[in-house]
């Protein structure tokens, strides 16, 4: 006969009983006490056991969920056995596959494990998902980004969900390789707020994977604020990298006929060719200060997010391509910090930064325009022609 095992547990998001059979935990439930279902569960999967005491797996487990509310497990490596439909198992096998600190939406698995249309059985599965938190079915929303129905209550779902985009924000690494300018937990408050359209998921994740800059989350909802209050009928963008800010602001300029985006790393903008299916946007491979004198266009909105060295020369060339009342913005202006304090720096950072410096003096005492300074994402310039 099996033995089977039950512990009761607390922790920050309240107490959860574990359930294990033999070796393997089983099940996991959002309760100070067993529940009749769970040992009804177990039979009907798992066969006729014996309760025993002691269960060292269930230990382990806790230590492992204990690691986990403190910010210090992303991944678990206690033995589970699940059982269940093989649609389902299909369904408990993508969860494992959500990188912590993200959400996915019920269609998007649906789509991935081949059953496109299946989004509310999708649903359904997570629902009875025996072994949540470590199954990361709190990592799947609605479509819209909304928060959905989770076992243990949306408000532990929600909480759960910050927990790990803090320890992201707060972790050294992620600070560094993110350069936030601010308090990890403040952007991590306001990016809860920023989930981007799962329309842009493909780009956004390729581009996590081989280090290609993208605008920040911040930033990109920025240009959008803009793009609507503007209603650009024309946009250059300096900087294309693979697409992603040029297709935000098309997609959140409802006048837009027309929007050039320049990009001079042939690879990068190979990548953009594809990621840009909208007839709108053309896309120019080359070095923008030699492109940008030979474009005898204007444009009521211009996007720079390139070398950054390079701003002041890029401010020079493109005031003349600007239409009255034009806005120019400017992204990475306060370089995660580092134009605000010239002595700390290394060498090569050093001159861009100062290069920085004489770009922003030069914005900001131009009598011809309006300019300021958001400390948004990693800094940005605006610049309004009177
Ligand atoms: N705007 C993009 C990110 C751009 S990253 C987005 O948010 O999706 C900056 C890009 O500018 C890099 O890909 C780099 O190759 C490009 N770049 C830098 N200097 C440039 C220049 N002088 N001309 C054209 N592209 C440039
Ligand atoms: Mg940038």
């Amino acid at each position: 006969m099996q033995s089977a095992s039950y512990k009761t547990i607390e922790t920050p998001i309240g107490p959860l009983t574990l359930y294990s059979v033999d070796d393997a935990l089983v099940k996991i439930e959002f309760s100070d006490k067993t529940s009749d279902n769970a040992f009804e569960y177990m039979k009907s999967r798992f066969g006729d056991y014996e309760i025993t005491e002691k269960s060292a797996v269930l230990n382990k487990t806790e230590e492992e969920l204990l690691e986990y509310f403190s910010g210090k497990r992303r991944d678990f490596s206690v033995k589970t056995r699940l059982l269940a439909s093989d649609f389902s198992m299909k369904v408990y096998e993508r969860l494992l596959r959500i990188p912590y600190g993200q959400v996915t939406s019920y269609s998007d698995i649906a789509r991935d494990i081949g059953f496109p249309k299946a989004f509310r059985a999708v649903g359904n599965a997570n629902n009875k998902n025996p072994i949540p938190i470590i199954y990361p079915c709190h990592r799947v929303n609605a479509r819209d980004g909304q928060l959905s129905g989770y076992a243990g209550g949306t408000s532990v779902k929600r909480r759960l969900q910050e927990l790990e985009q803090n320890v992201l924000m707060r972790s050294r690494d992620d600070i560094i390789s993110q350069n936030e300018l601010f308090n990890p937990g403040v952007t991590a408050y306001i990016r809860s707020f920023l989930r981007e359209d799962e329309k842009y998921r493909e780009i956004l994740s390729h581009a996590a994977e081989n280090n290609i800059p993208v605008v920040k989350p911040e930033t990109a909802s920025l240009l959008k604020l803009i793009c609507a209050v503007k209603r650009p009928e024309k946009i250059l963008e300096i900087g294309t990298a693979t697409g992603f800010s040029a297709l935000i602001m098309a997609d959140a300029s409802p006048g837009l006929q027309r929007l050039l985006t320049i990009e001079r790393d042939e690879a990068r903008a190979k990548k953009a060719e594809e990621n840009i299916k909208d007839s709108r946007i053309e896309l120019r491979c080359g070095d923008a200060l030699e492109l940008i004198s030979g474009i005898d266009e204007k444009f009521d909105l211009i996007f720079v997010d390139a070398a950054k060295g390079q701003y002041y020369k890029f401010l020079e060339m493109c005031l003349p391509k600007m239409r009255e009342q034009g806005i120019m913005i400017f992204d990475n202006v306060l370089y995660k910090g580092i134009t605000a304090d010239l002595t700390a720096v290394k060498h090569k950072n050093r001159t861009i930064a100062r290069n920085l410096k004489i770009f922003t003096d030069m914005a900001m005492n131009d009598d011809r325009l309006i300019s300021t300074i958001l400390p948004t994402g990693d800094g940005v310039l605006l610049s309004v022609l009177k």
